[in-house]
């Protein structure tokens, strides 16, 4: 894939457009709680920093409707980036037009302008040419440093990059898609999905993506519930989907005929009341009571996983093994946390439910890939063309 990484960009003393996702988090107040991505996008504008650029950043936040809601303003942002560079960061009241026009021309070397919402003009989210023109004369190279947005065709992230000629992608996002593309294209062997979640219809294009590649697969969550349905095991009241019954049935065949080993789960955690987490009872696949629902993966379940991950030189891992919002059903997705932190494989870690069960557990920095993409994520690894990162060849 021919994209140019930051450090490959003619940057020094220019005018970057850095697209960041800024989208973080408020309280009704305005107070931003989490301020993580303002943070993890700080190496790229360091770097900029460092090389003297005039840096014109600009984020979506929230979802205001096509117009400007200052509910959705970047000031409180502009201030928190503003705090944690400890340097001014010039705030326009508009997205484009005669303010940050002027404020882009006369900016100094080094000098940081954060653009107004970018969702506060109806031409961001439908690439609108003429937004898309005005936002690329700002500046003179393009970096795309929003990961989690490249799954989108908006006007910052493919029409933008299109007009220019100069642009790459900025140290997250290369990040990321190192990561990724490791996993689609050039993983090592023996490559292992682990898959669980309780929906198997979004996973469907993800499964039979992976697939294509791995040399095994370890299904859990409700979603093992549909594939053991899918084998004729009957499950209680546990949640199965029987809109996707025969799409279970099609994903073990076609893991037959690529030879794909599918590990389900043999042992249950069930219960009858998930809301307080009362009387959870372990139970086999054979002796499912009618009356309970499976919440979690059995010990039994998690020795097995155990055993099939001991010889894994890739891992990628979406999804939850049970309802782990509810303790103690979180013990097998933190069961699995735990196992790939002491893996030696190229572990990578997707999905917000997954990515969170790793952070809680302290374990994020033993993964050696905690993907922060969501939708751009799993769309990435259904192997569809990312207009993102299509626009920065
Ligand atoms: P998904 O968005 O499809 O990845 O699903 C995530 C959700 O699956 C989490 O909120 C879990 O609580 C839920 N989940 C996982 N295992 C089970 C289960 N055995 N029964 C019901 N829900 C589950």
């Amino acid at each position: 894939m021919a994209i140019k990484s930051l450090t490959e960009l003619p940057v020094d003393s220019k005018r970057v457009f850095v697209r960041v996702d800024f989208n973080v988090p408020q309280d009704d107040a305005g107070n931003i709680t989490d301020d993580s991505r303002i943070q993890a996008a700080i190496p790229t504008i360091k770097y900029l920093m460092e090389h003297e650029c005039r840096i014109i950043l600009a984020s979506h936040l929230g979802r205001p409707k096509g117009g400007p809601d200052p509910k959705y303003s970047m000031e409180p942002v502009g201030l928190r980036l503003a705090q944690i560079l400890d340097t001014e960061v010039m705030l326009p009241e508009e997205v484009v037009g005669d303010g940050p026009q002027k404020l882009a021309a006369s900016m100094r070397d080094g000098q940081i302008m954060l653009l107004q919402n970018l969702r506060f003009n109806p031409g961001e989210e439908k690439n609108d040419e003429g937004f898309s023109k005005q936002l690329a004369s700002l500046a003179e190279v393009f970096v795309q440093e929003a990961f989690g947005t490249v799954h989108r065709a908006h006007a910052s992230t493919a029409g933008v990059p299109k007009l220019m000629k100069d642009k790459g992608m900025g140290f997250l996002v290369q990040k990321e898609v190192t990561a990724l593309y490791k996993l689609l294209n050039k993983a090592d062997h023996p490559y292992i999905a682990i898959v669980g979640g309780a929906k198997v219809s979004d996973k469907i294009a993800v499964l039979s993506n992976l697939l294509e590649k791995v040399d095994r697969l370890i299904i859990g969550g409700a979603m093992a519930y549909t594939f053991l349905k899918a084998q004729g095991i009957d499950l209680g009241k546990s949640r199965v989907e029987a809109d996707s019954i025969d799409t279970a049935k099609k994903i073990l065949k076609r893991a037959q005929q690529r030879g794909v080993e599918i590990i389900l789960p043999v042992d249950h955690v069930a219960t009858t009341d998930l809301k307080n987490g009362s009387d959870p009872v372990n139970i086999s696949n054979r002796e499912f009571p009618a009356d309970l629902m499976g919440v979690d993966i059995g010990a039994k379940t998690i020795a097995l996983f155990e055993e099939k991950l001991a010889d894994a030189a890739t891992v990628v891992w979406n999804g939850p093994m049970g309802v782990f919002e509810v303790p103690p059903f979180n013990k097998g997705t933190d069961a699995i946390a735990k196992l790939l932190a002491r893996s030696s494989a190229f572990t990578v870690i997707c999905g917000g439910d997954s990515a969170a069960a790793v952070k809680k557990a302290g374990l994020s920095a033993f993964m050696k890939h905690v993907s922060t993409g969501g939708g751009a994520t799993l769309e990435l690894l259904e192997g569809r063309e990312m207009p993102g990162l299509k626009a920065l060849e």
